[in-house]
């Protein structure tokens, strides 16, 4: 579909009889879990859009994309929040595959890019260590060549979704003696390679999305670097900009903000309460701000720019939204957020839940989604690369 003549209403319909037509309760209620969806039904929803030919939108068409405008893409987005679909990992068709896509080799791309697309291969980010997380060009996991391997040892941390993947893409130091940033490489590693130690971590919502993974003498075959050796900064940055676009997530607080309006519908002292309404609107207000930024990016995406240091002004406008929208949220259920039923927050329980279905995980998701000004980057380093990068001080 061509957008000079794009109908957006029949495209719009389109998509909203595909996700009434699939969209089943069990998929909404993974469409709350978040980064905790079980990997059998994230999978399956992944299947369902890819055998409709929308799991990529971003994608060059050649690779699996759509195709679509900018508009297309903007409306595809937000009728998926609106409807609460379940989340789509963002480890391989958000990050590792335009990496792949831009400066793969010919048989990296073929091997890595068709399980991406169909979802049945699940990618994990081996970036942050103890120790590098903002400074992440600090990484020591080593990885040194040993006939046609690598061996890699070290430790990564805060690695996303480990226990459920099947490959990691790993920056690794190939030169200790260069400067810090010269002399990383990005690799791609086997989960199942001997040597590979997986432990959790379970964070303050009550669910294990993250892990702790060591290497020891780990071999990677040299074939599965990226591009050149000692030069995976430049993809890891190229990666970073793709992932805090994608951080913004408009959609979602679109969402966010239905469901107050919804909430304050049933909860009648909430319509009048003019303090909660001016908060919710002056935040309404924001991201209708953070859409139209994210429009343009999107649009210099679309043109085959990379999103560069502009990402970070919506990483960090998107979650600043997203943790405003969560703290109405308590507010708005009230006495309501104080059980913290574990069993009802994973979907686990078989009884009804003490006050409504929209009160069950509101603290659970307000704590995690302190984590959103953190991951990708944590804002206060996004502030510095735009006072460095963008504004030139
Ligand atoms: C939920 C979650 C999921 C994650 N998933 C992944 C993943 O899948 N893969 C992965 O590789 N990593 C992942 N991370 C790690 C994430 O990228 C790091 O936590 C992040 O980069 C911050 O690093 P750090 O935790 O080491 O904090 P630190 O770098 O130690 O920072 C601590 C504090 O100091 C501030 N600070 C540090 N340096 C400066 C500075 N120069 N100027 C101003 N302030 C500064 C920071 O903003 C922060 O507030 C995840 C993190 C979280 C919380």
């Amino acid at each position: 579909m061509q957008n000079e003549n794009l109908d957006v209403d029949a495209f719009r319909g389109e998509v909203r009889r595909f996700l009434a037509d699939h969209l089943t309760p069990e998929f909404r209620k993974a469409g709350s879990m978040g980064f905790g969806i079980d990997r059998k039904t994230g999978a399956e929803w992944h299947r369902l859009l890819y055998e409709r030919g929308w799991v990529a939108p971003e994608w060059p068409v050649e690779y699996g994309g759509t195709g679509w405008s900018a508009l297309q893409k903007h409306i595809f987005a937000e009728e998926c929040a609106l409807a609460g679909t379940p989340m789509l990992m963002p480890f391989g068709l958000g990050m590792v595959g335009p990496v792949l896509y831009t400066f793969g080799s010919k048989a990296q791309k073929e091997q890595h890019l068709p399980g991406i697309l169909d979802g049945s291969v699940w990618w994990c980010q081996g970036y942050s260590e103890p120790g590098s997380g903002s400074d992440l060009a600090s990484l020591k996991t080593s990885a040194v060549r040993d006939g046609e391997d690598y061996v890699v040892n070290g430790q990564k941390i805060w690695t996303t979704n480990a226990h459920k993947a099947d490959w990691i893409f790993a920056l690794v130091r190939t030169d200790a003696a260069s400067k810090p940033q010269q002399g990383i490489s990005f690799l791609l590693i086997d989960m199942h390679s001997p040597g590979i130690e997986v432990k959790p971590i379970v964070s303050i919502d009550g669910l294990h999305h993250l892990n702790e993974v060591y290497f020891t003498d780990v071999r990677v075959p040299i074939s599965h670097r990226i591009g050149e050796e000692n030069h995976g900064w430049t993809y890891a940055k190229f990666l970073l900009g793709h992932e805090r676009t994608g951080i913004a997530g408009v959609a979602g607080s679109k969402r966010a903000v239905q469901a107050l309006r919804d909430i304050s519908v049933s909860e009648t002292a909430l319509a009048t309460d003019s303090a909660f309404q001016q908060r919710l609107a002056a935040t309404e207000v924001k991201l209708a701000a953070l859409e139209h930024t994210e429009a343009r990016i999107l649009a210099a995406l679309q043109a085959g720019n990379n999103p560069g240091e502009a990402s970070s002004t919506l990483k960090i406008l998107g979650t600043e939204i997203q943790q405003a929208l969560q703290t109405l949220r308590i507010e708005a259920v009230q006495h309501y957020a104080l059980p913290f039923e574990l069993t009802q927050i994973r979907g686990e329980s078989n009884e009804p839940p003490p006050g409504p279905d929209y009160a069950v995980s509101a603290v659970a998701d307000y704590n995690f989604g302190r984590a959103a000004s953190i991951y990708g980057g944590s804002n206060e380093i996004q502030r510095n690369v735009i006072a460095k990068a963008v504004l030139g001080l």
